[in-house]
């Protein structure tokens, strides 16, 4: 099956074959989600292309972080309409957001540091190859 870019980075597949899985476990699961294959289980490319590539997802992640801080913020500022009680308002809603974003937001930063910053490039005859 032919999977578009996007497909591959919402589906967290290689960048390389867009087949072989990025992470090893679903990220439901809490104490795993993080755990990345070293190499593609598909066409074997080595996800750590170069030493420090996913130190540039911190930053993506940062982004994220922030969008998904200030989203709730405008939120429930529109929401409750401009409510006094800021703890109860803003600082707990976004700091559960947060924390139940994190698995997300650590996964899709590093697929999406791997799909554009990495440097590999999509190459269709291994994502036809079966292995
Ligand atoms: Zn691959």
């Amino acid at each position: 099956m032919q999977r578009t870019k996007f497909q591959a980075m919402i589906g967290g597949r290689c960048p390389r074959c867009r087949q072989g899985k990025v992470f090893m476990a679903p990220w439901w699961q809490v104490t795993k989600f993080s755990r990345m294959h070293e190499h593609c289980p598909h066409c074997g490319l080595r996800y750590e292309v170069e030493p420090g590539l996913f130190f540039g997802a911190m930053f993506i992640s940062y982004a994220i972080s922030v969008g998904i801080m200030i989203g709730i913020g405008v939120l429930s500022f529109v929401i409750f309409n401009d409510p006094d009680n800021i703890w109860l308002y803003y600082i707990i809603p976004i700091t559960v957001a947060s924390l139940v974003a994190v698995p997300f937001n650590f996964r899709i930063s590093r697929v999406i540091m791997l799909h554009l910053f990495s440097g590999v490039r999509y190459e269709e005859n291994l994502s036809n190859r079966s292995l």
